[in-house]
């Protein structure tokens, strides 16, 4: 049988042009559809003096006002809605990560066209029909597990539908079924590679062949640590709950940024200070508009992640934009001692170092500054070191990472297995300076 390289091949392929007049036609829709039925949205329009006859195609999003995540929570919890509730057929939530949850409400229209984005990323992966994907996001309200588990039901996949945790359990059905495509997020996988690599297992003999992870920001070293490990390719998948989960984007065989579904998602990059939108290419706030989702079709929503898109021509043959990883969102940047770091930037250089993604930064406040420090495992093989060595090893790590970012953190190695694993998305900071204000 000859495997399929795409799950919907017109429309992953359509040619630009052709993209840009269906966008066109669908958002002067769905503005009609959310001004007549969002009361919340239409003031924000009115207030802009902006109607939907204002919106002739996507040359005019710019004139559209933004929503925010405290627009989502002022609504809470049916204030979006654009639907009659009896309409829908399920929601989820978000999983709360800065701050209180939000809940997005899908139609049976919405929750399929959801499940066959992730089903495109599934096939972008090289999943097909014999494939058997072992689905290790949470279940629930969470939208990583209901995400991918129907994406693989639309590809035609056999669907382990694990959740997360357990990972004794985990790796027996992983090896009793051989899976072949494991869908969880990059901590996860770590994890599960570390638990199996200590089982005796090795790249050679774990069944997986791809690993579809996302819902966190990893960096490349991580990739290639995961990669390495359990022998696998490791495709990156973005969405967020808001927008309908996972899947707005995902990466294909060249893993060189995602491609957003842009026949559903128009996406635009601003200035997230000024509103401003850039050109391609620019670094700066995405802002997605839904196209044709029924029940919560948000438009121009801010997501604060930060990212860059770009039209080169990709290989795959896919003509949808693409995204470049997002390494944080702005409220994942810390500012410390007045200057800006990404936990990303730490984790690039400890993984270069040669320690692993297990990390902790601790943040405090003493007699007015602010305290920066880091806590990172030891490889199992050096924890026997002298206490001199050991010295000798933290100091040069707080040197490397000083370099990277121009402040200097305190290091302390502490033995392996020691900081908490992570079965879903990991949290990597404690700052505990706000409690100090
Ligand atoms: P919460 O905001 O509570 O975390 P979600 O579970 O919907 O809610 O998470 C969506 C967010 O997760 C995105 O806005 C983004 O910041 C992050 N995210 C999702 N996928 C990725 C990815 N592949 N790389 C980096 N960040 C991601
Ligand atoms: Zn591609």
């Amino acid at each position: 049988m000859v495997k399929r390289k795409y799950y919907q091949e017109e429309i992953e392929t359509m040619p630009v042009e052709q993209i840009k007049k269906l966008q066109s036609e669908k958002l002067v829709k769905q503005v009609k559809h959310v001004y007549k039925n969002v009361p919340y949205y239409r003031d924000l329009m009115d207030k802009k003096g902006v109607t939907p006859d204002d919106i002739h195609g996507i040359e005019d999003l710019y004139k559209l006002p933004f929503i925010e995540k405290s627009d989502l929570r002022e609504t809470y919890p049916t204030g979006m809605l654009a639907v009659p509730l009896e309409d829908c057929v399920r929601i989820q939530s978000t999983s709360g990560t800065t701050g209180r949850r939000v809940i997005a409400y899908y139609t049976q229209h919405d929750i399929d066209l959801w499940d066959e984005c992730c089903a495109r990323a599934l096939v972008a992966a090289g999943a097909d029909k014999e494939d058997v994907v072992q689905v290790s996001y949470g279940y629930g309200l969470f939208t990583g597990g209901p995400g991918l588990n129907g994406g693989s039901h639309k590809v035609g996949c056999l669907t382990l539908p694990m959740s997360s945790g357990n990972t004794e359990r985990q790796i027996q059905f992983m090896t009793d079924l051989k899976a072949t495509v494991l869908c969880c997020t990059p901590s996860y996988a770590a994890y599960l590679g570390e638990s199996l690599k200590e089982q005796g297992y090795t790249a050679e003999t774990i069944p997986l062949k791809a690993g579809i992870f996302g819902a966190e920001p990893w960096t490349q070293e991580m990739r290639e640590n995961i990669q390495n490990t359990l022998g696998i390719k490791a495709y990156d998948i973005y969405g967020l709950t808001e927008i309908s989960g996972p899947g707005v984007s995902f990466e294909c065989s060249e893993q060189g940024g995602m491609h957003i579904n842009e026949d559903h998602f128009l996406a635009e990059i601003i200035n997230p200070d000024t509103g401003e939108p850039l050109p391609e290419g620019e670094k700066g706030e995405l802002v997605f508009t839904c196209l044709d989702k029924e029940a919560f079709p948000l438009l121009r929503y801010r997501t604060r992640d930060i990212c860059v898109l770009s039209r080169k021509p990709c290989s795959c043959g896919r003509t949808h934009i693409r995204m470049a990883k997002p390494m944080g969102r702005s409220d994942d940047m810390m500012i410390i001692r007045g200057v800006n770091v990404f936990p990303s930037q730490i984790e690039a250089v400890l993984l270069k170092e040669g320690f692993s993604e297990n990390y902790l930064i601790k943040l405090g406040r003493e007699n007015n500054n602010d305290t920066f420090d880091v806590y990172v495992e030891l490889p199992p093989e050096q924890f026997d070191d002298s206490v001199k060595n050991v010295t000798a090893k933290e100091k040069s790590l707080a040197a490397a990472l000083r370099t990277m970012l121009g402040i200097g953190p305190a290091v302390h190695l502490v033995p392996p297995k020691t900081i908490q694993r992570s079965e879903g998305k990991a949290k990597r900071v404690i700052d505990e300076r706000k409690l100090h204000d």
